[in-house]
């Protein structure tokens, strides 16, 4: 027979460390790390190209460059990750953080940040807590946050700790104290003590609280930044952005202005008749999160609300005054990344970082979603993941979490877990996609696993290993060589395993001997199963409370079917008294 030849794109890097598989490699660009594009999709055409220009061409006003390095002046002391680079200094955090990402070395780390495409957002009052640096930025995997954060009608101090400490253990890498109410220092500090990781905050919240928008003054602005810099707070979420030649275009909106820090800065400026307060203050508060490396998430408070007021004039306009924001803030020395949309269609998310990409010189972008359609409310954690992968793919380094209560409620613990969850998978999706080298070995790992039909193996290298198990075994709990999905006759993994030819699933440090009846069942998954309410509570207790003979351990085999057995009528017979439903037909495309 003839092979099929059919033309790919070019490749990019190879995601799989061992080039594992058929798969021909990333269909990214080629990795460019030290570059624009360090790891980026292939431009659709029309695309805004790359900037000509990075944080190098933002250099304080008294530097100088000579002998191919710049110079501080005299006496100049570096604070911030960013003058250190500048200087050809590696800090202990930049080591660090190419210890965390296997694909960087130290030096690659620094260059990246001296261009300002890498954060590394650790304050020094947190740093000499418990802060363990992470970094942000092209040239590393996408990283997630979580918001988190009491409000005045729900939630407190220690229950936002559990929720830091859930959301930590569910992959957040950097997370976000929204309080708008209960005791906001006291939260705060609690968080900022339990926390590894980075903890960004929006100070206008705290601002405002006992006071109206309008009376903010600079002496307010710059004692509050002043409060939480020495609190320990990683980075700022400042709308500086939002300038009142923006306002005339959110009249034409569909939903106006969506963001709590962008509406409250336009009513105060609408009030008062003048410019933005915090643009009008540029330079001190950059002064001031200089003194900490408090690093800046530059707010975009003209996001849009819905899909019908994306990419419009007042977002854009907002975009074109962050590229101004940043140039000065490098000039301060003062780490940048750029907060995003929000709600975008589909088609329009490269554009949107592309955009941002050459408007702002490749700082760091750190996107909320985007939700790609608005009319999935209870699902939103789903309609944004989708959009935060195409971000990711096309250039967001930083994908900010949506849980299931968007736009209805406050997340509880279990709206956490969904939220982290699902952009775990958007970030870890974008990250192979882009050929960042390593990303797919554990995918790679997992698929030995399945083909080898180790189950034990599947459960453990899976992200959630306690849901995996729970809803393997609320069927049939029993590891052998086929499961209720499409049951024994229809297994496709078991079938291509007896086909001689095929090497699937013989990998022997997958190789497991004999079918076993599963552990029981641990109290989370139980719980998960409990939730699921499919199991009658006589199905679950006996589920939760096998003991080890039952189980077949030792020497004590489990009566149950496996290909080493090859005794059909058992594997029926487990079929028909294991699974709580007859078997399923096999998955569509199976
Ligand atoms: S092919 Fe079907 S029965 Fe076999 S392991 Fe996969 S889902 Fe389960």
């Amino acid at each position: 027979m003839k092979s099929i030849r059919l033309p790919l794109p070019g490749t990019g890097s190879n995601p799989s460390t061992h080039s594992q598989g058929t798969n021909p490699g990333s269909f990214a660009n080629p990795a460019d790390i030290g570059g624009p594009l360090s790891f980026s999709s292939p431009d659709t055409p029309g695309m805004p190209p790359v900037s000509s220009k990075t944080a190098w061409d933002f250099m304080p006003e008294d530097w100088r460059l000579s002998d191919g390095r710049w110079h501080a002046p005299d006496g100049f002391v570096p604070i911030t990750q960013l003058e250190h680079a500048r200087l050809g200094t590696i800090t202990p955090e930049m080591e660090r953080v190419a210890e965390r990402e296997p694909h960087l070395d130290a030096n690659q780390v620094r260059e990246e940040i001296a261009a300002g495409r890498m954060v590394i957002p650790a304050n020094k009052v947190h740093l000499a807590k418990e802060l363990d640096p992470m970094a942000i930025g092209r040239a590393t995997r996408t990283k997630i946050n979580a918001n988190m954060g009491a409000s005045p009608v729900s939630s407190g101090s220690s229950e936002e700790v559990e929720k830091l400490e859930w959301a930590l253990r569910w992959g957040a890498d950097t997370v976000m104290d929204l309080s708008t109410g209960g005791d906001l220092d006291a939260t705060r500090e609690a968080i900022i003590k339990h926390s590894t990781a980075p903890i960004g905050t929006v100070p206008i919240y705290s601002m405002i609280m006992g006071r109206a928008v309008e009376d903010l003054d600079r002496e307010i602005v710059l004692e509050c930044l002043e409060a939480q810099a020495l609190q320990g707070v990683d980075y700022f979420t400042i709308h500086a952005g939002v300038r009142r030649a923006h306002l005339d275009l959110v009249a034409k909106r569909l939903i106006g202005i969506v963001s709590r820090g962008g509406s409250l800065l336009a009513k105060w400026m609408l009030h008062h008749g003048r410019e933005n307060l915090m643009a009008e203050i540029w330079d001190d508060i950059c002064l001031l999160m200089r003194r900490y490396d408090v690093t800046f998430s530059i707010g975009d408070g003209l996001r849009p609300g819905g899909l019908a007021d994306a990419t419009d004039g007042a977002q854009l306009g907002e975009l074109s005054a962050l590229g101004e924001l940043t140039e000065r803030a490098w000039r301060h020395g003062v780490q940048v990344m750029i907060e995003g949309p929000g709600h975008v269609p589909f088609d329009q998310v490269e554009y949107n970082m592309k955009l941002q990409r050459q408007v702002c010189h490749g700082a760091p972008f750190y996107v909320l979603g985007p939700l790609v359609t608005d009319v999935f409310p209870g699902y939103d954690h789903i309609t944004s993941a989708i959009g935060a992968t195409a971000a990711a793919y096309h250039g967001a380094s930083m994908l900010c979490y949506v849980t299931p209560k968007e736009h209805l409620g406050l997340p509880k613990r279990d709206d956490v877990k969904q939220g982290c969850v699902a952009y775990r998978i958007a970030a870890h999706a974008a990250d192979v996609a882009l050929g960042i080298p390593g990303t797919r070995d554990w995918d790679d790992e997992l698929t030995k696993a399945r083909a080898a039909l180790n189950w034990e193996k599947h459960f453990e290298l899976a992200f959630d290993s306690d849901t995996a198990r729970a809803f393997h075994d609320e069927d049939m709990d029993v590891d052998t060589d086929f499961c209720a999905m499409c049951g024994h006759d229809w297994c496709a993994v078991r079938i291509s395993k007896e086909i001689i030819s095929f090497v699937s699933g013989k990998d022997e440090a997958y190789a497991w001997e004999t079918p076993k009846i599963s552990a029981a069942l641990s109290e989370e998954q139980k719980d998960i199963l409990q939730k699921r309410g499919v199991l009658t509570p006589e199905e679950l207790h006996r589920l939760a409370s096998k003991t080890r003979n039952q189980m077949g351990a030792d020497d004590a085999r489990a009566e149950c079917h496996s290909e080493v057995t090859g005794d059909s009528d058992s594997a029926m017979e487990l079929q028909d008294q294991g699974t709580s439903s007859p078997a399923a037909p096999p998955p569509a495309g199976d």
